[in-house]
């Protein structure tokens, strides 16, 4: 008889003893409360970092969608963007500008929204001819116009025109691990072969559903060649502003 067998042997009786006794506290089931479920976007326990490029696009009330697409008509979902319930839809309208210039086949992301709003890349307003300024979406008070035309007829936007300033969406569980909240901004490292960029201002919004990804648009992509990039790291800003 092996030392190992008498060990089990032993071990065997005092379980049986134990289980007799109602003494057994050690061993508990798993309950469903004490699953881990990871938050919204996370892979192996941590938050994965997504950086991605907001190319130009329109947002449009459902009163501005009838408008351009006919009466009855609702937005067609194509591609689902990576936050969830957002997309990408089969609608796309010409953005015109001062002067007749364009640009032709702008997507509208989905769903639709309280104020229709176009969202462009420094470059797109240049070759538009509209001083569009940085600003965060919905921010539009007192920014340029421009008309937007769909195949059943156009509109005439009186503002809402800008360069969407970055930002980076995250759940409340990213917003712990990085130390920030909401309205935060923080810090974004592109290490990309001889042309590396450090991005500051980049605004935290916190959201209960959202998945970490950080919104750049194409001049800022195509500056750090975002798509060869190497490592991407995001840090909270340390900013002396706050007590
Ligand atoms: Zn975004």
């Amino acid at each position: 008889m092996s030392v190992t067998q008498i060990d089990r042997s032993r071990i065997e009786s005092l379980v049986r003893q134990a289980i007799q006794s109602g003494n057994l506290v050690g061993a508990t089931s798993p309950s469903p409360t004490s699953a881990i479920v990871d938050p919204p976007g996370w892979i192996d326990g941590k938050p994965n970092l997504r950086v991605s490029i907001s190319a130009r696009h329109v947002h449009l009330t459902d009163e501005h969608v009838e408008v351009l697409f006919g009466s009855g008509v609702k937005l067609e979902p194509e591609k689902d963007l990576y936050q969830d319930g957002f997309y990408a839809a089969k609608q796309t309208v010409m953005v015109v500008g001062p002067r007749r210039r364009m640009l032709p086949n702008v997507r509208v992301l989905g769903p639709t929204r309280g104020a229709s709003q176009v969202e462009l890349a420094f470059t797109d307003s240049i070759s538009l001819g509209i001083d569009a300024p940085v600003r965060h979406s919905g921010k539009i008070e007192g920014t340029p116009g421009c008309v937007l035309v769909g195949p059943a007829g156009s509109v005439q936007l009186q503002q809402g025109v800008i360069r969407a300033a970055r930002h980076v969406h995250m759940n409340f569980a990213d917003a712990e691990h990085f130390g920030v909240s909401n309205g935060d901004m923080m810090q974004l490292k592109i290490t990309s072969n001889d042309c590396s960029m450090v991005f500051e201002d980049v605004l935290v919004r916190a959201d209960a559903a959202a998945k970490l990804e950080v919104h750049i648009d194409t001049d800022e992509g195509n500056a750090c060649n975002l798509d060869a990039a190497s490592k991407v790291e995001l840090t909270k800003s340390g900013c002396k502003c706050k007590g």
